[in-house]
C-alpha cells in the first residue's frame, strides 16, 4: 500500500518555511499532494494557479511531490486521493488552538485520516506568507525567506513594471 499525505494550505505565497514541511513530508510518505485550498472567502495576493505554478517550481527537485488545487472539504479532497495522512506545520503555541480545532473536526468528519505534525525548522519559525507579503510590500529584504522565483513573483505584484 503506497503511504500517501496531503499537506494543505493557502500557500500566498510558498516560503521556505513551508518548503521544509513538504521536503520533510516527502521522505516519509510515497506520494505528497500540496494541496492549495480555493477559498472564496479570502481573496489572495495570487490566484490559485499562480500558487500552484510557484509550488510547482519551486518542488521540482521533489519527484514525490503533487501540486493540486482543492475546492471544498479537505477531508473530501483527501478521500479523493486516498491519503492516509494530513500533514501541518507548528510555528508557535499561537499555532495551536486553531490546528487543534482542524484536526477536531476532520477527525469527526473521518476517523481514519490521522492528521500528523511537524515542528517548524527554528531558522524558519518567524516566517508566514502574510509577514512575507507585508515585508516585499514595502521593498523590505525578503530573500532569506522564499526562493528566488518567489521573491521576483512578489516585486512583480507590487512593483508591476
Ligand atoms: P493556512 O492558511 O491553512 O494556515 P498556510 O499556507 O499559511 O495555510 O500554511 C500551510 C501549512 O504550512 C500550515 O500547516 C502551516 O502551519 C505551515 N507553515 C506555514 N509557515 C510555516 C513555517 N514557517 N514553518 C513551519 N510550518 C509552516
Amino acid at each position: 500500500m503506497k503511504r500517501i499525505a496531503v499537506c494543505p494550505g493557502s500557500f500566498d505565497p510558498i516560503t521556505y518555511g513551508h518548503i521544509d514541511i513538504i521536503e520533510r513530508a516527502s521522505r516519509i510518505f510515497d506520494v505528497v499532494y500540496v494541496s492549495v485550498l480555493k477559498n472564496s472567502a479570502k481573496e489572495g495576493l495570487f490566484t490559485p494557479q499562480e500558487r500552484v505554478e510557484l509550488i510547482n517550481e519551486v518542488t521540482k527537485g521533489l519527484p514525490n511531490v503533487e501540486v493540486r488545487i482543492f475546492n471544498g472539504l479537505l477531508i473530501d479532497f483527501c478521500e479523493e486521493v486516498e491519503a492516509q495522512a494530513i500533514v501541518r506545520g507548528l510555528r508557535a503555541v499561537s499555532d495551536f488552538e486553531y490546528e487543534m480545532q482542524l484536526t477536531s473536526m476532520n477527525r469527526k468528519l473521518n476517523s481514519t485520516i490521522e492528521t500528523i505534525y511537524m515542528m517548524t525548522n527554528n531558522n524558519y519559525s518567524f516566517i508566514s506568507s502574510s509577514m512575507v507579503k507585508e515585508v516585499a510590500k514595502y521593498g523590505g529584504k525578503i530573500e532569506d525567506v522564499v526562493p528566488p522565483q518567489v521573491e521576483s513573483a512578489l516585486r512583480g505584484k507590487f512593483n508591476p513594471q
